[in-house]
């Protein structure tokens, strides 16, 4: 296929929209070539992947259908994004041509149903928005990713993204009922809203997860759960070994109890909020629901932890509820950090995988020594575990380092892609998962043969059949020279 003009893809997206729907500002265009993979170079204004050649803004489901149309029949890459949060180059373009579809018109909350518990919403919908309003009616979602300020609805799905109350309600794919997506071929297709099916494979996990590499994901139906601000209890304790403290959530967890937040920090991770309280691990409950529930659950961790001879309530306790109330990212804090990366070269990043709890302390040290041996210029390594299952839990690696060469160009592979690097041969080698919920993008898809193993075939049968010319986000989850081999 002859390689279409950037006037061409210009003119007919203009065609296919509106002028005002295309965009065309060259800093923004620059700006929308990178995600917060790489916040570092692209604070300082060093672009190195391909530059979209448009970003165009469908406001109906139609155009979307029209845009992905005519991207698929004449070979240009289609990126979708809604709220701009990805953190694994799944925004970066791994082919050119390639257009950002961004979502955020489509911004419409298309139903609110108290009688059947659920939110219909377009994919633009921001989270936050959508649940200040619910919290108001005295609904909530339960869906409370530390970048709820920033995200939206279609990325949220697109991602298999997780809230800080997972514990409770779930991560997004507990949480979504039914959808609306529009194949590469302009398809459109619907997924309807029931409590549970039992009528061959659930189709909605084609759509969940498939970061933009299958299909467009225009509306969204949640669950919605009452909300009960008045019910919290917070508890909070320090706990003298990490072992110990992922002993305890495993126990809390496996008895049946479901606080809606359950946390575990090491102290390095927690000398970034409290260096004063820092010593020891640090471990943190909130229970929520109906009085009686949320009474009962905080009185059995209360019971359970205290039980143990190796942990020591943490105080003040007010401490750790100011820190939870604070802990997501709004554009404020993203415009602190950028503001810091354009003067100094101190760079913090974060990995999260996850693991059955026979291995998650091992990982946990495993992966810690190496970064300490082989990584120079190492400001600290620590981590957090924040989403609890009744077979295993979470790890959240958070690192920082200074990069001594000033050379913010080749951060990505003198630190940040080798530290991934050992946390995802760590994880996998003690059979965990090496992405517990950023998703794939492009940072981690050269493992994820190793992720899948012999199922690696059923994932990319599923992408090249529902998405044979790679127009969707080519080199997301699988990457271009994985496409085409014979498997
Ligand atoms: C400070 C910070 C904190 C974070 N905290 C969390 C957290 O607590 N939990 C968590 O899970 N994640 C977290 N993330 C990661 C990120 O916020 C999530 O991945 C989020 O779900 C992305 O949503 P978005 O609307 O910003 O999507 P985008 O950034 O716009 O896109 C994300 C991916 O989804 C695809 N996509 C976007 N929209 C669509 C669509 N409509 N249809 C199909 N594909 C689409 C894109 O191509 C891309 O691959 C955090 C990120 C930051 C920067």
């Amino acid at each position: 296929m002859d390689t279409v003009t950037k006037d061409t893809i210009v003119q007919q997206l203009t065609q296919l929209t509106s002028p005002d729907q295309v965009n065309l500002d060259p800093d923004e265009l620059k700006y929308a070539s990178l995600d917060f993979y790489r916040k570092y170079p692209r604070a300082r204004k060093i672009y190195q992947a391909p530059i979209p050649v448009a970003i165009v803004y469908p406001e109906n489901v139609e155009q979307v259908a029209a845009v992905l149309k005519y991207a698929n029949d004449t070979g240009v890459n289609v990126i979708p994004r809604t709220g701009g949060s990805e953190i694994e180059r799944g925004l970066e373009s791994a082919r050119e041509p390639h257009i950002i579809v961004d979502g955020s018109r489509l911004n419409q909350i298309l139903k609110f149903d108290p009688e059947d518990m659920q939110l219909t919403v377009q994919a633009g919908v921001p989270l936050k928005q959508a649940e200040d309003w619910l919290n108001e009616k005295g609904y909530t979602t339960g869906h409370l990713p530390q970048s709820q300020p920033l995200a939206d609805f279609g990325g949220l799905v697109a991602t298999r993204s997780i809230g800080q109350l997972s514990t409770l309600y779930g991560g997004i794919e507990d949480m979504v009922v039914g959808l609306e997506a529009i194949m590469p071929d302009g398809r459109i297709v619907r997924i309807k809203n029931v409590p549970r099916r039992s009528v061959g494979p659930d189709i909605r996990h084609i759509f969940i997860g498939n970061e933009g590499s299958i299909a467009f994901i225009t509306e969204v139906t949640v669950k919605l759960f009452p909300y009960l601000p008045d019910t919290y209890h917070y508890l909070a304790y320090t706990v003298d070994t990490m072992r110990e403290g992922f002993h305890l959530l495993r126990d809390i967890v496996a008895a049946g109890y479901r606080p809606s937040v359950i946390r575990l920090y090491d102290a390095q991770d927690w000398s970034q909020f409290y260096p004063k309280h820092a010593e020891k691990p640090v471990l943190i409950f909130r229970t929520e629901g109906p009085q009686p529930l949320s009474d009962a659950t905080a009185g059995a961790i209360k019971t359970m932890v205290e039980s143990s001879d190796q942990t020591q309530p943490y105080e003040p306790l007010d401490e750790i509820i100011d820190w939870f109330k604070h802990l997501t990212w709004t554009q404020k804090e993203v415009d602190a950090e950028v503001n810091q990366l354009e003067k100094t070269p101190f760079v913090g990043f974060t990995t999260e995988v996850a693991s059955n709890w026979s291995e998650i302390a091992n990982i946990f040290e495993a992966v810690t020594t190496r970064v300490k041996k082989e990584i120079p210029n190492l400001y600290g390594i620590g981590g957090h575990s924040s989403h609890s299952y009744v077979n295993g839990t979470n790890l959240y690696f958070v690192y920082a380092f200074i990069d001594a060469e000033d050379d913010p160009a080749g951060e990505m592979a003198r630190y940040h892609d080798p530290i991934n690097k050992i946390i995802v041969e760590e994880t996998l080698k003690h059979g965990g998962t090496m992405s517990h919920h950023h998703g794939v993008g492009k940072a981690r898809a050269p493992f994820i043969k190793e992720e899948y193993g012999s199922s690696y075939w059923v994932l990319k049968t599923l992408l090249k059949s529902f998405d044979p010319k790679n127009t969707m986000n080519a080199g997301n989850i699988i990457p271009l020279e994985f496409w085409d081999e014979t498997d």
